[in-house]
């Protein structure tokens, strides 16, 4: 790891073995304080309805699932009920959150192809209670192909969620897609009613953006009229670099009401996490990654909240 030396060092470039939150107010990412939404024993208010989310964006490495797997993890923490759906063939986010997915274990494929039930692959993830995930393993990659030549194949997950909420009392769902915008995240925006877009601090943060609006738009006016860009995240982000701060400012003139106050941080304990299967929150709770993404969650929930929670 390179670890900078000198003055301009943030805090939390410093080796983070025992990180501290950061106390007192003073963070070293932008974001600064913000209203608690939480009740006394930490419980964070409920949707008035399901909130679905869709984390897209076909650059890959942005932080997609890295996103989706540790603010549904701090949502569950939160006391929420929480499942994620994994559309990748990748099966990364079923990795981080301990769950198996060998060739061969049912999951998203067999809900997409087969028409199987929600409830019937789901499985309960170690990491906080009430979080299910549904898993895709390899098998997924060729879905993509099959798909193309189903009946109703853009809307096949939206089907099988519509089932499976009648009968499951879920506050929140995220849909963890692919580094593409072929049909497994075509059925990630049809099922979904928002979009997280995470966006990473570096050069050319903007640059597909642009064409995911597009889709977006198709899909709003098509498939999917519900669908909103909810909401956008920065990841990734790097207070050594000037870089960062002028990404931030570029992303917040872009999407002024949608971007979080809190930046996810470049964090060696974020990245190492999924190597145990785990999220930050449980992997190391106290360095910054875990801090920051309780709360972008807090902001989420808080922002989904209705009226009387608050
Ligand atoms: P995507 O799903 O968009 O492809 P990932 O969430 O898998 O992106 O992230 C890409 C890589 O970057 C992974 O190895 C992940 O562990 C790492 N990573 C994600 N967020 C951070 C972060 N804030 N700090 C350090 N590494 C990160
Ligand atoms: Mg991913």
């Amino acid at each position: 790891m390179h670890v900078p030396t000198g003055p301009k060092r943030a805090r939390f470039d410093v080796p983070e073995e025992g990180a501290e939150p950061p106390v007192g107010g003073e963070t070293p990412v932008p974001g600064g304080t913000q209203e608690s939404a939480r009740t006394e024993d930490g419980a964070l208010p409920t949707p008035p309805s399901t909130r679905i989310i869709v984390v897209a964006n076909q650059k890959g490495g942005v932080g997609k699932t890295t996103t989706a797997v540790n603010l549904a993890a701090a949502l569950a923490m939160g006391g929420l009920k929480v499942l994620v759906v994994d559309l990748d063939p990748q099966g990364n986010a079923s990795t981080a959150l301990g769950i198996e997915h060998e060739s061969g274990i049912p999951g998203t494929y067999e809900v997409l192809i087969d028409g199987a039930a929600v409830a019937d692959h789901a499985q309960l993830s170690e990491e906080a209670p009430n979080l299910w995930v549904l898993p895709s393993t390899i098998d997924l990659a060729a879905a993509e192909i099959e798909l193309v030549s189903t009946v109703a194949r853009e809307s096949r997950l939206a089907k099988a969620l519509r089932t499976y909420l009648k009968t499951h009392d879920i506050d929140y769902v995220f849909l963890d897609c692919p580094p593409s915008l072929g049909l497994l995240t075509l059925n990630g925006l049809v099922a979904a009613r928002e979009i997280l877009v995470p966006i990473q601090c570096e050069y050319y943060a903007l640059e597909g953006v642009s064409q995911l609006v597009n889709t977006i738009n198709l899909v709003k006016g098509e498939l999917n009229d519900e669908l909103q860009l909810s909401t956008v995240l920065l990841t990734m982000f790097d207070a050594r670099t000037r870089l960062a701060a002028q990404v931030t400012d570029e992303v917040r003139a872009h999407f002024t009401e949608e971007t979080l106050t809190t930046v996810i941080p470049r964090s060696v304990r974020i990245s190492e996490a999924p190597s145990y299967g785990q999220t930050v929150l449980t992997y190391h709770p106290e360095s910054i990654g875990a801090v920051c993404y309780l709360r972008a969650a807090e902001e989420i929930a808080l922002r989904g909240a209705s009226k009387e929670d608050l």
